[in-house]
């Protein structure tokens, strides 16, 4: 029925090909590479965050990156035992979130003075004395999101000095627009970042990082001491249009594939309408297949008359409006198509009739969003099979 098929092998495959080409670009600008922290917010980009950190992990990567507490207390029960940086820094009402923090040894990023004081406090009432923690300091150079701004800088150093327990083992960024066609903006910011390194050298930050997918693959100089790569990780390219300037480029592989299957079969005669407000009507004499995926399990309704999925290895277009947990397609022109066949929603399918693909990027592009929203948005009723060829 439908499901979500995770391939570790091409995980691995994404992690060893994004080193080789930290590899080529160090090698070529004579600098050590930079480490590689794996972003696994959002369940892994929908991928299973336990799996595929565990994965990663067992791969060599140097560390892992999540948004909330929440998800890097998963990572620590599902066995992750390296780095794990929590880049959102808020945490609600929780007055027990900096203990949690310190208890399962996560490295939180800090960008203001009352945080840093309540994981100064969390750390000595958890661990005494003699604690010590890293943390990770965000500062703001043009996302305008989260971060220290230039002029609250000094504030927060001073909150890190008065707490000597916490170590600033990484001084970071984030960049609004490494994968835009031009990389002026992306050029600025990291020249803001790096004029602010002179004030914090007196913390001697070993990892300063700003580079996520796009910004390691597209800007070798944005690739500092650790890169944040999350969509790339899972194969998928952050701007497929557009090559990098690096040494070398990647040939990332899909991990997800989304599988449903024919439950119904119809033929219908030239002039019927079908589905919800009837939007699709019939042309000519044609048969109709019900899919076992809707939008509630991650099937965009914007793909209503728009989208295909595939039947035999041949595009099936999808007729009719997309309602809850079903969807019409039209398989008129693939004549063996027949109850219980494999549908691909999301991923490649060799069949009698042929092979194609649809990928995260082209569904994207008819939804009018980016492959992230597409593989986050796969729910959680789709069960996650693993793959580990
Ligand atoms: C999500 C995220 C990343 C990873 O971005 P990709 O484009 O998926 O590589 C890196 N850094 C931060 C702060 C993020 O929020």
């Amino acid at each position: 029925m439908t499901r979500a098929e995770i391939n570790l092998a091409h995980v691995r495959h994404n992690l060893h090909e994004l080193r080789a080409c930290l590899d080529a670009d160090a090698k070529a600008a004579g600098r050590a590479r930079a480490a590689v922290w794996g972003v696994l917010k959002a369940d892994g980009y929908g991928h299973g965050a336990a799996q595929i950190g565990r994965t990663l992990e067992q791969a060599g990567v140097d560390g892992l990156c999540v948004a909330l507490l929440e998800e890097g207390i998963e990572l620590r029960s599902a066995g992750v035992s390296g780095p794990i940086l929590v880049m959102g820094g808020y945490y609600g009402r929780r007055r027990d979130a900096f203990e949690a923090l310190v208890e399962h040894a996560l490295t939180p990023v800090v960008y203001d003075a009352g945080q840093i004081e309540r994981i100064a406090t969390a750390l000595q009432f958890v661990r005494g004395q003699g604690g010590r923690m890293d943390v990770h300091l965000k500062v703001d150079t043009g996302m305008g999101r989260l971060g220290v701004r230039e002029g609250e800088l000094d504030a927060v150093l001073r909150a890190l000095r008065s707490a000597p327990a916490l170590r600033m083992e990484g001084l970071m960024t984030h960049l609004a627009c490494a994968d835009a066609a031009d990389l002026d903006d992306t050029g600025e910011q990291l020249a803001r970042f790096t004029a602010l390194a002179p004030r914090v050298a007196s913390f001697k930050p070993a990892l300063r990082h700003a580079a996520n997918s796009a910004a390691m693959l597209r800007l070798p100089g944005a690739q500092l001491d650790m890169v944040r790569p999350g969509i790339a990780l899972f194969g998928v390219h952050p701007c497929p249009e557009r090559d990098g300037k690096g040494a070398r480029v990647p040939r990332l592989k899909p991990a997800m594939s989304v599988l449903s299957e024919i439950v119904a079969l119809r033929e219908i005669p030239a002039g019927e309408a079908i589905g919800y407000g009837h939007t699709w009507r019939a042309a000519r004499p044609s048969r109709v297949a019900t899919i076992a995926m809707g939008y509630a399990d991650g099937l965009s309704r914007a793909l209503s008359n728009a989208g295909h999925v595939l039947v035999q290895g041949q595009r099936a277009p999808i007729i009719g409006n997309v309602s809850m947990d079903l969807t019409m397609i039209d398989v008129t022109d693939i004549a063996p198509a027949a109850i219980r066949d494999q549908v691909v929603v999301l991923g490649q399918q060799r069949g009698p009739l042929g092979e194609d693909r649809i990928s995260a990027d082209e569904i994207a592009a008819l939804t009018g969003t980016i492959s992230w929203e597409i593989l986050t948005s796969i729910s959680r009723r789709v069960p996650r099979f693993y793959r580990n060829p």
